[in-house]
């Protein structure tokens, strides 16, 4: 009886989940609506002229090279599109909630493709209701240990991760006692951690500087707002954002506009090529390890 009833409450928390995910990640704004700093100006193009021999073939003008890691958000719950995203042509990244019904399969559908899979770490924002949060969520109510228990538990529990994002998180972000713990957990594992930026205040980018994390965020949020058109605009950004810089972090998301994103993003490839190749966000967060190495 106990059990039904828990069972009922976490599928009741996920039904709630698929519908608060509208709001994943786009509480304080679209990220592309405002001026980023830049740190991409690094990016070392001779070894990324190496890394992608077979993109050098689909398109002859690609000497230059350019990183394009596209990020998809919030699967793990049987997320319309999922199953669209994980049969893309290209290189992707997809960012699994922990403890919901399909983490495991699509961690390890996604692992098995060849994508790059990352933890999508459930954060406290600074509005939304908490049950849009799902489960094993970060609150910055929690005591220094409750959090570094519930990191170490929600990596534990999606296979395959090499990294973290944040699923909302505005308020978690900000505050620099449990970000701190969540990056600390991050070196020991050997994971980086991608900022969704869902707040431009922030506090992660300096808080991986001084713990020699490498500093990997969102540039442009593919779908924050839920129709093809804005979706193609968005595309267009991306394509405007590679002319001027070497790489480019876009994320968009599975769920109530998984299809339309998925559709356009399979319709953009190709001219997605012209400008970058598509990456795992892996290999930008490796780079700038590198050259950290070499330019401390
Ligand atoms: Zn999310």
């Amino acid at each position: 009886m106990a059990k039904d009833k828990s069972k009922n409450k976490l599928i009741g928390a996920a039904r709630r989940l698929l519908t608060g995910t509208v709001l994943c990640g786009f509480l304080a704004g679209p990220v592309s609506s405002y001026a980023l700093p830049e740190n991409n100006h690094h990016i070392d193009r001779k070894s990324a002229v190496m890394a992608n021999p077979d993109t050098k073939l689909a398109n002859p003008k690609a000497h230059s090279k350019k990183k394009l890691a596209v990020i998809i958000d919030d699967l793990g719950n049987k997320m319309e599109g999922t199953d669209e995203i994980l049969s893309m042509p290209v290189k992707l990244t997809v960012a699994v909630m922990p403890f919901l019904q399909t983490t495991q399969e699509d961690a390890k559908r996604a692992h098995e493709k060849g994508y790059d899979v990352l933890l999508h770490l459930p954060m406290e924002p600074k509005r939304g209701r908490p049950e849009w949060l799902g489960p094993g969520a970060i609150l910055t109510k929690m005591s220094d240990q409750e959090v570094r228990k519930a990191v170490e538990a929600a990596i534990d529990n999606v296979p395959y991760a090499v990294g973290i994002n944040n699923h909302m998180g505005s308020k978690v972000t900000a505050d620099e006692r449990i970000m701190s713990i969540v990056l600390d957990v991050c070196k020991e594992r050997g994971l980086f951690f991608v900022d969704s930026k869902t707040n431009y205040r922030s506090i992660v980018g300096k808080l991986c500087k001084q713990k020699g994390l490498p500093e990997v965020y969102n540039h442009i949020f593919l779908d924050d707002v839920a129709s093809t058109a804005h979706i193609s605009k968005q595309v267009g950004k991306v394509s405007e954002w590679l002319k001027s810089h070497d790489s480019c972090v876009t994320i968009g998301h599975v769920g109530s506009r998984g299809k339309k994103t998925a559709s356009v993003l399979r319709n953009s490839i190709h001219t997605l090529r012209q400008e970058a190749d598509f990456v795992g966000v892996s290999d930008l967060a490796r780079e700038q390890r590198k050259l950290d190495f070499i330019f401390p």
